[in-house]
């Protein structure tokens, strides 16, 4: 929940930092040995990944970093320090396009100076248009889209795969937690949306083989699975629903959450189970968009705020205690001050705890990038701000209610601060904690809440060692 940090300083065009912040510097590889290390000119060649964008990047940056790993490369931070440079990347909002280009062009000025060997592009701008033009005028040397991410095993000298998502590699095996992806693609066209011409259709993963995926995780000491994908709540097979696979993995995995849902298909039994399972953490993250339901329309989303309300009451009602965030674009085409107006009441009536507010980007190949009716930047700007504090006064109000309780938290990151006795947690019910612990990431602790700000929480001295 490190998501809910920079709300109110984020900068021009999203709220909220994240997993879905850009540039994000390269996870350490898992510590397993490599197979063997590969060698340029009798030393082990270096590559560095850095990734842009959501979490299915990071999750795709994960499996890319196993298979250059096993390759034998070893990884290094820094361009000038890398043999082979992986820029993944995002192509939902164009200042990602603008800040990929300032990368690539670095990049290719350390080429010409000899000092990184090889770059690839890959996620969704390799698989975007710009492609094509970005590859030419940087000299890139890879190009891959988000479907063939697997060729990159073959470019770096490894058999080639023919599949991007197998139980053989997972995203980040060994570690206390662990991204699984269950489908891939999107069947939606919502207007302003570039994901299903970038990503392709909905195909979703059987069940068998994402069971598979996750006890080999839990097995080799995953804590924390989060299952992913663009509607996750849309996965389907023989019948079965994304419900009945939540639950299988919820017996198997000690600790699990799911992102991103979508509110036409999101299931009753679903919000309930996550209410029911103790395994489950109580967080849903579902984007509403807007309001309005003439906005709604206009973007093709497939539902009205009613649909919307109704969801949410069944989950305040099922999960009490839970903690619910949303995605919200303010100034799509065509948004009048009436549909602001109703996004705002929206956002009073469901009380949100987080939420991601972006400003309309228009994306070259979506219709919403055609449409008449362009919302002047100063009152894109103004509708930004309005939308962001009601959701912090909003999300302030709901904090301070933790506030005197005494909360299970497990550790996501640990160890920070000047003397090392500072952590980042989570509550079952999805807050974020700030706790005074050394104790080690994927460990629980069991502490009071004494504070709390918009977008976190504040515990006391832990009672007991971390378990
Ligand atoms: N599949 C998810 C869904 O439908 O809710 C989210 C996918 S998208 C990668 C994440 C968020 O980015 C969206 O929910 C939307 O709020 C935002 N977004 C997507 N395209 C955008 C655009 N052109 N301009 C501004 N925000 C955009
Ligand atoms: Fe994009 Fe809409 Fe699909 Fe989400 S549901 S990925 S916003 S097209």
């Amino acid at each position: 929940m490190s998501r809910r940090k920079n709300m109110s300083n984020e900068a021009e065009n999203t709220a909220h930092a994240t997993g879905k912040d850009l540039g994000a510097p390269p996870i350490l590889l898992t510590k397993k040995p490599t197979r063997a290390r590969a060698s340029a000119g009798g030393r082990t060649k270096t590559a560095c990944i850095r990734t842009f964008g959501c979490q299915m990047n990071v999750h795709d940056s994960d499996r890319m970093r196993r298979m250059i790993r096993d390759a034998g490369y070893a990884e290094v931070l820094r361009y000038e320090d890398a043999d082979l440079v992986v820029l993944n990347t995002c192509y939902v909002r164009e200042n990602a396009v603008d800040r990929v280009r300032g990368h690539l062009g670095e990049l290719n000025r350390l080429k010409k100076e000899g000092r990184v060997k090889k770059v690839a592009l890959t996620g969704c701008i390799g698989a975007g248009q710009e492609a094509r033009d970005l590859e030419r005028a940087y000299g890139i040397d890879l190009v891959l889209g988000t479907h063939n991410t697997y060729e990159l095993a073959q470019f770096v000298g490894l058999p080639g795969m023919e599949e991007t998502f197998t139980p053989e590699l997972p995203g980040t095996e060994g570690e206390h937690t662990a991204f699984v992806t269950i489908m891939t693609g999107c069947n939606y066209q919502c207007s302003y949306c570039v994901v299903p011409s970038v990503r392709g259709r909905m195909v979703c993963r059987p069940m068998e083989n994402v069971l598979l995926e996750v006890r080999r995780l839990v097995e080799s000491g995953t804590r924390y699975v989060t299952l992913l994908g663009q509607t996750v709540d849309a996965w389907r097979e023989d019948g079965r629903r994304f419900c009945d696979l939540l639950q299988r993995v919820a017996d198997i995995a000690p600790r699990v959450w799911f992102t991103t849902s979508h509110p036409s298909n999101m299931e009753d039994r679903t919000l309930r189970l996550i209410g029911q399972k103790d395994t489950l953490v109580k967080r849903l993250h579902l984007p509403v968009q807007s309001g309005s339901d003439r906005m709604l329309k206009i973007m093709h989303r497939g539902y009205k705020s009613e649909r919307y309300r109704r969801k949410i009451e069944v989950f305040r009602d099922a999960v009490p205690d839970g903690t619910l965030s949303t995605d919200i674009i303010v100034g799509h085409p065509r948004e009048t001050e009436g549909d602001h107006e109703e996004t705002l009441k929206l956002v009073e009536d469901c009380s949100f705890d987080a939420a991601y507010v972006f400003k309309f980007s228009p994306r070259r190949g979506t219709e919403a990038a055609e449409l008449p009716g362009t919302v002047p930047e100063e009152v894109a700007q103004r509708r930004f701000l309005e939308v962001l504090r009601a959701i912090e006064q909003s999300a302030f109000r709901r904090n301070r209610r933790k506030i005197g309780s005494v909360e299970e938290i497990y550790i996501r990151h640990g160890r920070t601060g000047e003397d090392g006795k500072a952590a980042v947690g989570e509550t079952w019910s999805g807050h974020a904690v700030h706790v005074v612990t050394d104790a080690e990431p994927g460990r629980y602790v069991t502490a009071k809440i004494e504070t709390a700000g918009p977008h976190v929480l504040y515990a006391g001295v832990p009672f007991g060692p971390p378990r």
